[in-house]
């Protein structure tokens, strides 16, 4: 039977609690770092408006979060500066509504006022022109520079103490540390510990692959 280390340390904190013992984050609050380049999430009717009727996104390779996966597809995004990105990863499953996110650099580049927003959370932002190999797509909405945000099954919200749309302080270590504010928890039954930046964030203060983060309630 597998041990899941994350209920265990769950346990271990409602009994201190229970008695009267405060629980403070410490060294085992630690939360593994995945950096988000720029993607698109298409919905189906754009699949096929992108590549053509009946075409189904071909899945490349699985990613942290179960059931989400980087497709081989690649698409061009042009905003108001004609300045095209080229070769923009497809993210699957396919979703209700296409959403295209970016980094605040990439923003600049397209000439699109993308605000940080939650991922699904679309309503009032911008839109773009995606260019597919069979056609080409103008969205009224769905691009956004996606906000800091930390994936949790449930028992990693026990562990940690917090709950789904709370917002916590992460500490980064390194040689530029930092500390992030306002880092949004999603906590899910799917989810899978980790916490997730853009390229921004990351290059800003140099998060190797697989780094590691400290979340703090202060
Ligand atoms: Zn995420």
């Amino acid at each position: 039977m597998a041990i899941d280390s994350a209920a265990i340390t769950a346990a271990v904190r409602a009994a201190l609690e229970s008695q009267g013992v405060k629980v403070i984050a410490g060294a085992d609050n630690l939360v593994p770092v995945g950096v988000s380049n720029r993607h698109i999430h298409l919905s189906a009717a754009h699949v096929e408006a992108l590549f053509g009727k009946g075409y189904e996104l071909q899945p490349m390779k699985e990613l942290s979060q179960p059931g989400q996966y980087a497709c081989k597809e690649q698409l061009t995004i042009i905003g108001p500066s004609m300045r095209p990105i080229e070769k923009v990863r497809v993210l699957g499953p396919v979703r209700k509504a296409t959403q295209v996110e970016i980094s605040r650099t990439d923003s600049y580049t397209l000439k699109v006022k993308a605000p940080v927003r939650e991922s699904g959370s679309i309503a009032g932002t911008p839109g773009l022109t995606i260019v597919g190999p069979k056609g080409v797509v103008t969205i009224s909405e769905g691009c956004i520079i996606a906000n800091r945000h930390i994936h949790m099954s449930p028992a990693d919200g026990q562990a940690f103490g917090v709950k789904d749309g709370e917002y916590v302080n992460v500490e980064v270590d390194g040689e530029r540390r930092t500390k992030w504010y306002d880092v949004q928890v999603r906590v899910h039954p799917d989810f899978r510990l980790e916490m997730h930046v853009d390229t921004d964030d990351a290059n800003a203060v140099g998060l190797p692959c697989g780094s590691q983060v400290r979340v703090v309630k202060d």
